[in-house]
């Protein structure tokens, strides 16, 4: 039955085209409706456009040591071919639910929406907060004002849980994430006379070779993490463009690159490094031409996520999912890094598959959410006790609880 509410949820969910670029109100609207059913109130967070804003809303008391579920409410565009039925509309086939977002992660979603009611009369002790976002998929946009209003609640969370999706197994570990724009501008002249213009393309050469160098070193270091693949931080240049005739010097040059970064490293060395290349070639290029200029804009970043191994956030999650295998660590970046970061333990766990998401035909089957259906009454099920006293309480006791 909780399934069926599941369903009716996750088909409206995925109705709502959250495209990163689009509003999400209309989404963030339906959200406050079903808490409002329940009498529960949130806060949004918006956006400064207004067009978008994260949703924030406590259900049990204030006052104590709760739990996050953090989920985000946009998608990737769907705009690829082979779509078989209309990505935001649900198409349910062969015990499949289609449509965009319906893996990631809407889904999820879903599920704790089916859940309001049951953690509402179950929460005596141990607040649920629910922590909805929106421009994950654009690079963690709108998770930090979000995750700044949770580090400051009455109390602070004792654990997170990021319900993206990883086939409901706990992952305790992802890289970081670093991505800059290099925009470099010379002095344009005839190709005849390079020695009084400033060439842009062969500086943002010399840059992208610096970063290159950079990269290496990194494959080469000593501190690889055997559990991430490949185990050790990758910097990479996804693209260079600049030039427009072979007569003519280039005066303009882009350089897209980005850090993905194992727990520990220190990313802001990389990127003194990379500042220190682009500073040599910003004088090389101002002898010829006083006015050239090279720009580094930050085009995304989000911390890695690097859970500790004895925290008591791991066991009572893998219990409350019932996962018998050690925690995972996944290549995708989740919002998870921002909450850790703010001091949260914070663990991904969520109904679905990242392999089916940002594709075509995105599908979550009727068994993952029923799973996840169960994962959240079993955590409805210990609401009524501090938290405290589940930290203290074997996973295998925790297991059996829910079973009852
Ligand atoms: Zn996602």
């Amino acid at each position: 039955m909780r399934l069926d509410a599941t369903v009716a949820h996750l088909d409206r969910l995925i109705g709502f085209p959250t495209v990163s670029s689009d509003s999400n109100l209309d989404l963030v609207e339906y959200v406050e409706a079903a808490l409002a059913a329940e009498g529960i109130k949130a806060r949004r967070i918006a956006d400064r456009s207004g067009r978008k804003a994260s949703l924030l809303a406590t259900i049990g008391p204030p006052d104590r040591t709760g739990i996050v579920l953090s989920a985000h409410t946009d998608v990737v565009p769907a705009d690829e071919a082979g779509w078989t039925s209309p990505p935001f509309s649900a198409s349910l086939r062969g015990g499949r639910i289609h449509g965009r977002g319906s893996c990631d992660m809407k889904g999820f979603i879903a599920c704790v929406l089916a859940h309001i009611g049951v953690f509402k009369r179950m929460a005596s002790a141990t607040p649920i907060h629910l922590a909805f976002s929106y421009d994950e998929e654009i690079g963690c946009r709108g998770a930090p004002d979000l995750v700044a209003a949770v580090a400051q609640m009455e109390v602070l969370p004792a654990f997170c849980i990021v319900g993206e999706p990883t086939s409901l197994k706990p992952v305790s570990a992802h890289k970081g994430k670093v991505a800059r724009r290099i925009i470099v501008k010379g002095l344009t002249g005839h190709s005849a006379m390079p020695h009084r213009a400033a060439n842009a393309v062969t500086a943002a050469a010399r840059i992208v070779s610096l970063i290159d160098d950079i990269a290496r070193d990194c494959a080469s270091g000593a501190a690889a993490l055997s559990a991430f693949d490949p185990p050790y931080t990758t910097v990479h240049v996804g693209s260079l463009h600049g030039g427009s005739a072979l007569n003519l010097v280039p005066d303009r040059a882009v350089i897209e690159f980005e850090i993905r970064s194992t727990p520990g490293t220190d990313v802001g060395a990389l990127l003194t490094q990379i500042d220190a290349g682009v500073a040599a070639q910003r004088d090389r290029l101002r002898r010829t031409a006083p006015e050239a200029d090279i720009a580094v804009e930050d085009m995304t970043s989000y911390p890695g996520l690097a859970t500790q191994e004895g925290d008591p956030a791991l066991s009572i999650v893998a219990g409350l999912a019932a996962a018998e295998d050690k925690p995972a660590t996944v290549s995708f970046g989740t919002e998870a890094g921002l909450y850790s970061a703010a001091g949260i333990p914070t663990i991904v766990c969520g109904p679905g598959n990242m392999a089916r998401a940002h594709k075509a035909d995105e599908w979550i089957g009727l068994d993952e959410l029923a799973a996840a259906n169960r994962m959240m009454e079993r955590l409805a099920q210990r609401l009524d006790r501090p938290l405290a006293e589940w930290l203290d309480r074997p996973i295998k006791t925790l297991r059996n609880a829910s079973r009852q």
